[in-house]
């Protein structure tokens, strides 16, 4: 590894890998809660589960106020109910330089990487590293260092003094502008004085190296001379990195380009601590912030008791970011033990997680669901064809309801019609079977299946 560490090049990854997903959820804008953080109705793509919206806004100010590193939240409810689409509603509202990881739980098994090692990953995929950088020296813009008059400053041979280094004599200085001028740039030496009221600014000539000319500015006058070298402004450049970033462009010979082949494999411990030093030692120097993000892992129960307690272990470390976790279950088996418990994690997990849990839609709400579905995907429905669809939501389930809209919109389409309408719903439901009758129909037909 180099001795310093890269963060180049970096940015240009970070824009293609915040190419937005269109899918299930790309009518989710946000958590559609007023300045309040109470939760509106519909909006931003919401629609109800107005108790959990409002204790994941709570959280999302708690997260930007940078109050919960560290912390584990629960979404609990019924599948369909609305856990992934609140997580990325929090997501879009956290702003584009807060980290936001998603993970499935079951890929972390893979036989590329160890389970922890794709855990760690995906922790420091969620922590940001605000990196202040100082760009290069801009010809013509200005450092300041004020210039204040000493006591004895005041006849011909007085002093300045510089704030950050002792200043010769008004003489002295006199002569460095007189190097300084005639050339283009504003060099080392020159003087200006910028008019406190008007924040005019007048390039000082010769005359400056009397010190009557400098008492007669008054106090209203303030001097700044150029330090050594040309003028310039130290600009404050910022850019938000990911440390699984820094970890990926510092591990490989072919540095950044590992984050765009995915070839990124283990990545070694001793890397990882030089980086973290690193990152600590920016942060002491005021050059980098370390900001928290968010690491969304769904299907929780699929972790196994290996990884819960990497899980309370990693949490508890100066560098955790948010974890929010969701499922689906109920009492189940803690994957790796003979033990059950709520939601398939540990008691002494669940013990310090905050859990958020998600209600069962009723029918207005499916119907305004699929609605905004409907417009999401630009398919005009009939009344009619909405209400079947509403009632096919609340009989099979929110998800398989809007799967239907794709396929009647397709199906009405190869009719020329310009909506959807009750029969083209009745053709793919008889097409495509929802979880209820595929059960119903592996009971019927099960003899001629392999075993
Ligand atoms: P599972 O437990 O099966 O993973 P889930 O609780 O994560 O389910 P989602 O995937 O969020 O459920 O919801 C299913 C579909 O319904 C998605 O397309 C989602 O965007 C949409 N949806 C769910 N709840 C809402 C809501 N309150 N407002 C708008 N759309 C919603």
């Amino acid at each position: 590894m180099s001795a310093t560490i890269s963060t180049t090049n970096i940015q240009d990854v970070k824009d293609l890998t915040k190419i937005e997903r269109i899918g299930a959820h790309s009518h989710i804008r946000g958590l559609g809660l007023d300045d309040a953080l109470e939760p509106r109705q519909t909006s931003q793509g919401m629609v109800g589960q107005t108790k959990a919206r409002k204790a994941a806004g709570i959280i999302l100010e708690m997260i930007k106020e940078g109050k919960i590193a560290g912390r584990a939240i629960l979404m609990a409810g019924a599948p369909g109910t609305g856990k992934t689409a609140i997580a990325l509603g929090m997501a879009q509202s956290l702003g584009a330089d807060l980290p936001f990881t998603m993970l499935a739980a079951s890929e972390i098994f893979s036989l590329e990487m160890s389970k922890t090692e794709a855990l760690t990953q995906a922790f420091r995929k969620s922590i940001g590293v605000r990196i202040k950088e100082e760009t290069e020296l801009i010809e013509g813009e200005v450092v300041e260092i004020q210039v204040e008059k000493s006591a004895t400053g005041t006849n011909t041979t007085g002093k300045l003094t510089l704030k950050t280094t002792e200043m010769e004599t008004v003489y002295d200085l006199g002569q460095k502008m007189i190097d300084a001028l005639g050339k283009e740039k504003v060099m080392a030496g020159d003087v200006i004085t910028i008019d406190k009221a008007s924040g005019k600014i007048t390039k000082l000539g010769r005359s400056f190296a009397r010190a009557r000319d400098f008492d007669a500015m008054g106090p209203e006058t303030r001097f700044v001379q150029c330090p050594e070298g040309e003028l310039q402004k130290r600009k404050e450049a910022v850019h938000t990195v990911t440390l699984h970033e820094i970890d990926v462009i510092n591990s490989r010979t072919q540095g950044f380009l590992a984050l765009f082949s995915g070839d990124i494999g283990e990545i070694k411990s001793e890397v990882r601590d030089q980086i973290n030093q690193k990152v600590i030692e920016w942060r002491e120097e005021g050059k980098a912030e370390i900001v928290p993000g968010v690491l969304f892992i769904d299907e929780v129960h699929m972790l196994d008791i290996e990884c819960f307690s990497f899980l309370n272990r990693a949490l508890e470390d100066d560098m955790a970011p948010i974890v929010i976790m969701a499922s689906n279950r109920g009492i189940t088996r803690i994957r790796g033990t003979k033990y059950t418990s709520p939601h398939g994690i540990p008691i002494d997990l669940l013990d310090r997680l905050l859990i958020i849990s998600t209600e069962p839609y009723s029918e207005k709400e499916i119907r305004q669901i699929l609605s905004i579905r409907c417009e999401e995907e630009d398919v005009e429905i009939t009344e009619e064809a909405k209400d079947i669809l509403t009632k096919i939501g609340m009989e099979t389930s929110l998800r398989y309801a809007i799967h239907l809209i794709t396929t009647a919109n397709l199906v009405s389409r190869k009719r020329k019609a310009t909506e959807v309408d009750v029969e083209d719903i009745r053709r793919v439901y008889s097409l495509f079977l929802d979880e209820k009758r595929s059960v119903q129909y592996l009971k019927e037909f099960q003899n001629q299946y392999m075993f």
